[in-house]
């Protein structure tokens, strides 16, 4: 029989009730897990069987057997480098005592153990902060394709061995339910799909994308594209729905663009008709260059923004091993103070209104409070299956140590605090205290103390 020699961590394992329901609750897993094969010198991600015990002694058991690489959570993961990590929400109809873990690749058990439930009910707590009428959702797609091989791409295209693996009728199928059940929310909604790859690239994402600007509960659509496509199926496409429920981020990828002036005319004409702004990468080789972009760009009268990069080069993890030089460079191109302590400086987040003013769903159909995982919250709705979001009752305290997206760390209360959008657009936005400012410069964005 084959041997496996499996590596993994169970960084949580809690079970989380209402108050109002004994026993009833969920389960939560975040994890991580890969088999080397020792004759292949390969790695290969095991299936997952959890059997979970009452303390009554009823058993049920889950297979977890999709374990899609979750980037976001491999990355919260040091030691988890480029390898497969997830976390789970699993219903559950007892109170829970004890679970068998069996990882197994095919029938071939490879490991098992038995690990206690850790009993915790959190709950938000009530607050004083008005909730907004407008909620920001971020629907994670994972759509996988994509035209370009961006050497820091986080969706794994820019890896030599990467391929694209298209969606299977399935999958869209159920990008349509969750697309037509967020049409049917009683909430207003500031929808953002996101993708592993190019929305334009799929007829069927960007269909969804009008069927949502068409719905009278969204208030707007925010897309991101690479922005490579050809000018007329932009063209058709704001053609085909309300441009003014529209906002489009566009990233510039220099190492992609094959024709820089048909890409600037595609981003000059979009433009004029969108609430729009351009993403530049603060990939480490690419630094230099930034600056004559972000010129260029701005003289056309287009914001830009820079992000972080995340992930490994030269022997440095980002964005946690800047040097100074390089965060001296990114601080004056920065669009905010805060992209530039969460994006650069990695900053720990502090207190948050994610899942109280806005909420994440990615594929599974399970809403969370946001995308960055490990979350111990209570259930808050599977939108693959019926249109509920039950939001928390208040913001919180952020549990993670970094919030490095762009999406979700506008959720911060610190943001709140010091900012307010100018627009659709998810990313423009403005200090609050600008004019204040203007008089006091001790009282610039750079200036205070941004705790
Ligand atoms: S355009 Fe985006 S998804 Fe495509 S390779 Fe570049 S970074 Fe990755
Ligand atoms: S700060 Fe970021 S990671 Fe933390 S709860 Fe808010 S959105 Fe999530």
């Amino acid at each position: 029989m084959r041997k496996y020699n499996i590596r993994f961590n169970i960084d949580a394992l809690k079970f989380c009730s209402e108050a109002s329901t004994v026993g009833e609750g969920y389960l939560f897993l975040v994890a991580w897990a890969f088999c080397v094969d020792p004759e292949e010198h390969s790695t290969i991600v095991p299936a997952l069987e959890i059997k979970v015990e009452s303390y009554s002694g009823v058993q049920k058991v889950y297979s977890v057997t999709a374990n899609t690489v979750r980037r976001d959570v491999v990355n919260a993961h040091p030691k988890a480098n480029e390898i497969c990590g997830f976390d789970f929400v699993l219903p559950m109809p007892f109170l829970p005592r004890q679970t068998t873990m069996n990882f197994r690749v095919g029938t071939t058990l490879v490991h098992n153990f038995e690990m206690p439930v850790h009993l915790k009910s959190i709950h938000a707590t009530g607050s004083d902060i008005t909730r907004s009428p407008i909620i920001n959702v971020r629907f994670y797609t994972d759509f996988p394709v994509c035209n370009f091989r961006c050497p820091y791409c986080v969706a794994g295209h820019g890896e030599a061995q990467a391929a694209d693996l298209a969606w299977d009728e399935g999958r869209f199928e159920r990008f349509d339910r969750i697309i037509e059940n967020l049409t049917r929310l009683p909430m207003k909604l500031n929808v953002r799909p996101g993708v592993g790859g190019e929305f334009f690239l799929s007829k069927r994402l960007v269909e969804g994308a009008k069927r949502l600007v068409s719905a009278d509960n969204i208030n707007s659509v925010n897309l991101i594209t690479n922005l490579s496509i050809p000018l007329i199926q932009y063209q058709h496409f704001l053609t085909d729905v309300d441009p003014k429920k529209i906002a489009i981020v566009a990233s510039y990828h220099p190492t992609e663009i094959r024709n820089q002036e048909a890409w600037l005319d595609t981003a000059l004409w979009v433009n004029e008709r969108v609430d729009f702004a351009v993403i530049l990468v603060g990939y480490p080789p690419l630094i230099p260059q930034l600056p004559a972009v972000l010129d260029r760009l701005n003289g056309l009268g287009i914001t830009v923004f820079i992000q972080g990069f995340i992930g490994s080069y030269d022997g440095r993890k980002f964005p946690q091993q800047y040097s100074l030089e390089e965060k001296q460079s990114l601080r004056k191109l920065c669009y905010s103070r805060h992209d530039y302590e969460f994006f650069i400086e990695a900053r720990k987040p502090g207190f948050c209104l994610a899942g109280y003013n806005s909420f994440y769903v990615d594929m599974s159909g399970v809403v969370r409070a946001c995308g960055v995982g490990g979350w111990p919250w209570p259930f808050m709705g599977n939108i693959s299956e019926n249109p509920q979001v039950t939001l928390l009752p208040g913001p919180h305290p952020c549990i993670n140590d970094t919030c490095l997206c762009d999406t979700e760390y506008i959720n911060t209360a610190i943001f709140a605090e010091y900012y307010k959008h100018t627009g659709l657009n998810q990313h423009k936005y403005t200090y609050k205290f600008k004019e204040l400012a203007a008089r006091f410069p001790q009282l610039d964005e750079w200036n205070i103390p941004y705790l």
